[in-house]
């Protein structure tokens, strides 16, 4: 039997979703709120684990491209502390691949090949049990009706509340992102601060950390611990005030680390929300949720990597289960929330020990899970 699926959202869980179950030859649409794939600034860089995303690329079928595009030279991490001084300075041996990085827009494009994407398709309500399946309506008062439909729509989820109440709360820890274009001629001091992969440095209850992308592009996070207007005060749409407002946040600090504040042009807040980690819901018929909307957590690293094996093992499972679509989907989601529950507590005690009182708890998470 062929069942009507369709997945909401084309971020990473809801592309290899559709990219694992193409290659199994069921159809499947994918309801993408973003007018067009270069509408907005795709993010930053991801880098993507082993066992996680790569295993998702390999049962995608993409392992190969996404070797050829990455840069394993993108895994070096340093760190200093808020005087400067570099405490550690860590680079991957030759044939290290154990977590290399991508550029978000790269990887899209790499899901996304062959896949039919609907843009411009913003959900607003799912509702299950109608008789003729699960209602999908749309912001342009459009509406269609699956057998399945797969919230893939990230944090906010429009898919979420036919499922759960539950909604992220905020952790107390707050972003604010620049970027710097064209760094290694542009900004050549801080190129070398950051070397070929990210720089970390670390004071009480704040870090300033880049990442280089592809291309000379470079990634500025803020962090702090912070309620939630702390910047109530500050039009973030201003760059010299709100760099300013920033550079007084972090007062004291060395004047080559401050300098990572020195260039952006724009400042976006990035306040970190997450789901409770034993986020679980009562099944409901052809309806599910994958990565962010399933299990938002901080970001350290783990978010898109579950988000991608969430779509690839759903979809595994689809094509395993013909003519049991709801057995597949049932069996799926209790695999996820054991993994999801597991990763929220890493992730939950690694911000926790990365935005702290005392630095030094940075530096211990890193000697704990890197490799020397
Ligand atoms: C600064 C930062 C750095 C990070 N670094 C890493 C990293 O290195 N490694 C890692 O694994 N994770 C990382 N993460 C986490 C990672 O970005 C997320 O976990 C991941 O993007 C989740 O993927 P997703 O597909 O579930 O959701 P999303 O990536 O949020 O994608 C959701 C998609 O749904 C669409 N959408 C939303 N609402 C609707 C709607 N109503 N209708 C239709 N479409 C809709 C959106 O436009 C989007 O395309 C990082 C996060 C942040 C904030």
């Amino acid at each position: 039997m062929r069942h009507r699926i369709a997945v909401v959202g084309g971020g990473p869980a809801g592309l290899t979703f559709a990219r694992v179950l193409h290659r199994h030859g069921r159809p499947v649409a994918v309801l993408e709120r973003d007018p067009s794939p270069d509408s907005r600034p795709p993010g930053g860089t991801l880098d993507l684990h082993e066992g996680l995303g790569q295993r998702a690329l390999d049962k995608a079928g993409l392992l190969a491209e996404f070797q050829a595009l990455s840069r394993p030279e993108g895994q070096a991490m340093r760190i200093l502390d808020a005087a400067g001084t570099v405490l550690r300075d860590w680079k991957p041996g030759p044939d290290e691949r154990a977590n290399p990085e991508i550029d978000r827009g790269q990887l899209r494009d790499l899901l996304r090949d062959s896949l039919d994407v609907r843009w411009g398709r913003e959900v607003t309500r799912v509702v299950p049990g109608t008789g003729d399946g699960v209602l999908v309506q749309f912001a342009d008062g459009r509406q269609e009706t699956f057998d399945l439909v797969v919230g893939a729509d990230g944090a906010w989820s429009r898919v979420r509340p036919a499922v759960s109440p539950v909604t992220p709360q905020y952790t107390g820890v707050t972003a604010v992102e620049t970027s710097l274009d064209d760094v290694d001629t542009r900004h050549p001091d801080l190129a070398r601060l950051i070397g070929d992969g990210s720089v970390s440095v670390y004071g009480v209850n704040r870090s300033l950390v880049a990442q280089r992308n592809s291309g000379g592009h470079v990634k500025v996070y803020a962090r702090l611990r912070a309620p939630l207007d702390w910047h109530a005060h500050l039009d973030l749409a201003d760059a010299e005030a709100t760099r300013s407002g920033l550079l007084a946040l972090f007062d004291g600090w060395a004047a080559p680390v401050l300098d990572l504040l020195g260039h952006g042009t724009a400042f976006a807040h990035r306040p970190v929300y997450v789901l409770p980690g034993s986020h679980t819901w009562t099944h409901v018929l052809g309806v599910t949720l994958l990565g962010d909307a399933a299990h938002l957590m901080p970001p350290l690293g783990a978010g898109a990597n579950l988000a991608m094996l969430d779509g690839a093992e759903l979809a595994e499972a689809i094509a395993a289960h013909p003519d049991d679509l709801d057995e597949a989907v049932r069996a799926f989601e209790e695999q996820m929330w054991a993994r999801a529950a597991g990763w929220s507590r890493i992730t939950t005690a690694g911000l926790e020990r990365l935005v702290s009182p005392d630095p030094a708890e940075a530096l211990a998470l890193f000697d704990q899970v890197q490799p020397s």
